[in-house]
């Protein structure tokens, strides 16, 4: 190794080189991490997923406390929240975290973490605080940022990010979303359910563009019962400083120009892979409009530098970018080739019901051209569910031609969790019949996946035929009661 400072350079504290970073140095890799930030952890901690998911909590028990009534308790007059409130809360939850994410734990694991902004100045080494450092591998794990299109007048407005949404001093009366993606989607839900009035505009058809449309139409539903308002189909035309508010000008589905003012515009519009400042020319990394651009096992145009997580703009999850990582550590450290596989990856959206999915939905298969077969139960004919007041949604599971399942969506409570033994079903290639057999206990949410497998499998037992054939061996009598018609 002489001649570099370090074996494996990382660059970027987020999921994807945290991941890298304990596992080449637990494996005696000489270990460099470097971080713009002042803390580990990056987005999914600071303004992603722990924060969001924090908020969603709170906005839910504090939705909960105004319905309480629906669950046989006295009713209860809330006072107004306290945002600053709810961001000492999420702050406390994150320092919790911000532990296992700690300068002192990678350096008990044999990694150096150095904070600053680097760049390359050549294909091995990087510039950091003016000074140079080489490694004889890289790993670019900068993560993705809020895209901000070039809407006209944005430059002049204020308006929030991910960044700053978590932070807030206090609560917005009012709040425009742009985009109605994953993040819009769990934000117009929480701020709603908080108080603020929440208004969603996107130039999509259906909100979770990703999604099936009867399941993402479930949710857009379930979200305007609890007061968000959407504008589908409408193309963000202006905004505008007021000074008192803002003010979003868009075009609606039937071409009607609106204006509506606001306290807050939220820009959830996608997201944009951090690529900037990292002088990737110098090393000779190459990009597309998406992000670095990569093979199956995470390498870049050069192959002693790796890229894994958002900055590849493929799966932008925390999980995703943990699996990348993972498979770098393969290749650039234990040099097997393995390559990424992303046929069950799975996510979920955080809505309340959430809506959780693995493999291939109805638009996936209808977009491939596979014949899929489609069984649903109902969580109304969950026991658990009813108990626990959240009889909304269903699961939705697609086989193929040979009855094997090829997808699984979940909506309803608990799916994240729900969807985990898909999970080990799909990626342990597990029976079909071996789930719809597997004793589930009672009463669980998850006996809705025994349910809807065994689905499958009833239509066979319970056939004329079966019926028939039993008869004639065992000389089955029959009905013994008939509903009068
Ligand atoms: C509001 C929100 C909610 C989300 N919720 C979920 C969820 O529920 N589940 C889920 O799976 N995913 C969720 N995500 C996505 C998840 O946060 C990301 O997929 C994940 O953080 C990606 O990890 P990463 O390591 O690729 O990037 P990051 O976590 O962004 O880490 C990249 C790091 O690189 C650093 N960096 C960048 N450039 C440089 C440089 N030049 N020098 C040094 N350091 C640099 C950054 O400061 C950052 O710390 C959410 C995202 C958002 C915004």
């Amino acid at each position: 190794m002489a001649g570099f400072d370090y074996d494996i350079g990382i660059i970027g504290g987020g999921a994807a080189g945290l991941t890298v970073a304990a596992g080449a140095s637990q494996l005696g890799a000489k270990t460099l991490l470097v971080e713009r930030e002042e803390q580990l952890g990056g987005d999914c901690l600071h303004f992603g997923c722990v924060p969001s998911k924090t908020l969603i909590k709170t906005a839910k028990v504090y939705h909960l406390m105004k319905h309480a009534e629906h669950y046989g308790l006295p009713r209860v007059e809330v006072t107004p929240v306290d945002f600053g409130q709810i961001s000492n809360r999420i702050r406390s939850v994150i320092e919790v975290i911000q532990k296992h994410d700690s300068e002192e734990r990678f350096c008990g694991l044999g990694a150096k973490v150095q904070f600053g902004q680097a760049e390359f100045s050549d294909e091995h080494a990087v510039r950091l605080d003016g000074r140079s450092i080489s490694a004889k591998k890289w790993v670019i794990a900068t993560g993705s940022s809020a895209a901000v299109p070039p809407i006209k007048g944005l430059d002049r407005t204020p308006f929030i990010t991910n960044r700053e949404i978590f932070y807030l001093e206090r609560r917005p009366a009012s709040m425009i979303i742009l985009g109605a993606g994953p993040i819009g989607t769990e934000m117009s839900q929480a701020f709603a359910r908080i108080g603020t009035q929440v208004t969603v505009v996107d130039m999509g058809h259906q909100i979770l563009p990703k999604e099936d449309r009867d399941l993402a139409d479930a949710v857009q539903k379930t979200l305007e019962a609890e007061g968000v308002r959407f504008y589908l189909n409408s193309t963000i035309e202006e905004v505008n400083d007021l000074g008192h508010a803002r003010e979003v000008r868009f075009r609606t589905a039937d071409r009607q120009s609106q204006r509506l003012s606001t306290e807050t515009i939220l820009v959830a519009l996608g997201r944009k892979s951090n690529i900037d400042g990292l002088g990737l020319d110098r090393a000779g990394v190459e990009c597309d409009r998406r992000g670095i651009k990569v093979d199956e096992r995470q390498r870049t145009s050069r192959k002693h530098i790796f890229a894994a997580g958002d900055v590849t703009g493929g799966y932008q999850f925390t999980h995703a970018a943990g699996y990348m990582g993972g498979i770098v550590v393969s290749n650039a450290v234990f040099h097997l080739p393995r390559k990424a596989n992303f046929t069950w990856l799975p996510w979920c959206t955080y809505t309340d019901p959430p809506l959780a999915s693995i493999g291939m939905n109805e638009k996936a298969a209808k977009a491939a051209g596979i014949d899929y077969d489609l069984w649903t139960e109902e969580f109304q004919g969950n026991d658990r569910s009813l108990a626990e007041g959240e009889g909304a949604g269903k699961i939705k599971m697609l086989l193929n031609s040979d009855g094997k399942p090829i997808g699984v969506q979940i909506l309803g409570s608990n799916a994240g969790d729900l969807l985990a033994e898909w999970v080990a079903v799909l990626n342990g290639k597990v029976k079909l019949a071996t789930l719809a057999a597997a004793v589930h206990p009672y009463p669980t949410l998850a006996e809705i996946n025994k349910r809807v497998a065994g689905n499958f499998f009833s239509e066979k037992i319970f056939s004329e035929k079966v019926r028939k054939g039993l008869k004639f061996i065992f000389q089955f009598k029959g009905r013994a009661c008939t509903l009068p018609e």
